[in-house]
């Protein structure tokens, strides 16, 4: 009798769709469409008991979970066959403390929201470009965008994450990790990777204050690459760290280049910060202007918008400039892209005074504090035809350029990687495994690249 009451066990609370509702297809598809699994039910949480619940319900019935906020993870991590999925996203809301310079942000936000809330009170908190990544995710991985190198990445500027973990062999609970208390989880959730340790419910944020920022777009033809490319990289990390700038090379077929960049100053300075670009190659189209930040936020959106609904992304850090050798390589493979739709991008990060550069690799958990720029190599599709050789190109690509690059973005996951706890976590790999083992012993929190419990795992 004991053991039926116990089998009846945890509820589900919150919005709960199943297979067979109508808004099953919608509740159980990724971003990333390459991707199509079957979870026995999703959960979507309006507190954070519904949270505990679903953890708990898992955790009894033996179901594999998966934590969802914006969905965008590259190898759709947050999505899982036969399990449940438990999504954040409808718990939303952002407070503003303007006393404090602290913002709360609940885990399901998407940045688009972050910042328009932050911006009604005229304080920023760096983060990334899409406008419907999910912040959890962001966050917990770092978190790269256009204040970076002024005010340092997502994770940085955490003071606090509330999260439910799993207790004891089938249980759940809240705790609240900052500086004095659960410091190590905090320390893991700063770049340490969503979906590791328990489910984030709430952010603390460090916030700034934010009027009208600059912004610049310059394009040039393909044939200026070994100006362009070359110039860019000297040039993004040496700048003031007011200014932070990206570079996405396209495909042959569409045959541009563009620059764009945001400076937290005003556009007569930014058109002379910008000179050595329009110095390099012959620019075809130069934009150049002051708008409110929310207006600036909404422009480096629009990039990754409309995108092709499949892709593989794999990405890297770059310690030094590409040398000659590296640039051919760039122009061999978008000479031979499987489509129009493949790039090469690449943002600063470091260099001088970059706040992301001036933290230790070890004081978060995400390492990569010297590398002066980050990469993605992308291939998008539609065609189901065009999978395969897309998947090959950004695995034969990342391969070539492996001699000149260093690692990979813990955001910017790719299954590919055999050595990707090195490749995400270098010298904090141990220290993650430390905590994974104190606040996950059971490995309840697991995916493909998840953190290991290691050697000692609790009973
Ligand atoms: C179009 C596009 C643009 C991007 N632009 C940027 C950018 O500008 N800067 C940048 O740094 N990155 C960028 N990224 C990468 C992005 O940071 C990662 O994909 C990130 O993991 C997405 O978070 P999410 O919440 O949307 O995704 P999800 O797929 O929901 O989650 C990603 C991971 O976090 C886990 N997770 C989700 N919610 C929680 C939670 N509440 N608690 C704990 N773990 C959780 C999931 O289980 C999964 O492992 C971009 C990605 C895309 C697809």
């Amino acid at each position: 009798m004991a053991q039926k009451r116990k089998k009846a066990g945890t509820r589900l609370t919150g919005r709960i769709v199943l297979p067979g509702d109508r808004s099953y297809n919608a509740a159980r598809m990724e971003f990333n469409r390459r991707f199509s699994k079957f979870p026995r039910v999703i959960v979507f949480c309006r507190r954070t008991q519904d949270v505990i619940n679903a953890v708990k319900w898992a955790r009894e019935r033996g179901v594999r979970l998966r934590a969802r906020s914006g969905r965008h993870s590259y190898e759709a991590f947050s999505a899982v066959n036969g399990g449940i999925i438990i999504d954040v996203s409808e718990m939303n809301k952002v407070k503003v403390d303007r006393k404090k310079m602290v913002a709360h942000v609940q885990s399901g936000n998407p940045l688009a929201r972050v910042y328009r809330k932050l911006w009604n009170e005229r304080v920023a908190l760096p983060a990334g470009t899409a406008p419907d990544v999910g912040v959890a995710g962001l966050t917990t991985g770092g978190g790269i965008g256009l204040l970076s190198r002024k005010y340092g990445l997502t994770c940085d500027n955490l003071k606090q994450v509330k999260m439910v973990v799993a207790s004891g062999r089938r249980g759940a609970k809240t705790i609240v990790a900052n500086k004095k208390k659960h410091s190590n989880l905090l320390w893991a959730s700063q770049g340490g990777g969503g979906g590791n340790f328990g489910i984030a419910t709430d952010f603390t944020f460090r916030v700034h204050p934010i009027q009208d920022v600059s912004i610049y777009s310059i394009t040039w033809k393909w044939s200026d690459l070994e100006k362009v490319f070359p110039t860019w990289q000297r040039w993004a990390p040496s700048v003031t760290n007011r200014l932070t700038s990206t570079i996405e090379v396209a495909a042959k077929q569409v045959g541009t280049i563009v620059s764009t960049g945001q400076l937290l100053g005003g556009a007569k300075e930014l058109r002379r910060l910008i000179r050595p670009l329009l110095q390099a190659g012959t620019p075809v189209k130069v934009m150049v202007r002051t708008v409110p930040f929310i207006e600036a936020t909404r422009f480096f959106a629009a990039a990754d918008l409309n995108l092709e609904p499949k892709f593989k992304i794999t990405g890297a850090f770059g310690f030094k400039p590409l040398p000659r050798q590296g640039v051919r390589i760039i122009r061999k493979f978008l000479s031979k892209a499987p489509n129009r739709h493949s790039t090469v991008w690449s943002q600063s990060l470091g260099g001088a005074g970059s706040a992301v550069s001036r933290i230790s690799p070890i004081a978060t958990a995400y390492p990569h504090r010297k590398a002066e720029t980050i990469y993605e190599l992308s291939a998008r599709w539609r065609n189901d035809s065009e999978q395969q050789r897309s998947i090959q190109w950004v695995k034969r690509f990342r391969r070539a350029l492996r001699p000149f690059v260093v690692g990979d973005y813990v955001n910017f996951p790719d299954l590919q990687i055999k050595n990707w706890p090195e490749a995400y976590y270098g010298v904090n790999f141990a220290r993650l495994k430390q905590v994974k083992r104190k606040y996950d012993p059971h490995n309840v929190f697991r995916f493909a690249q998840s953190i290991p419990v290691g050697k000692k795992r609790a009973k």
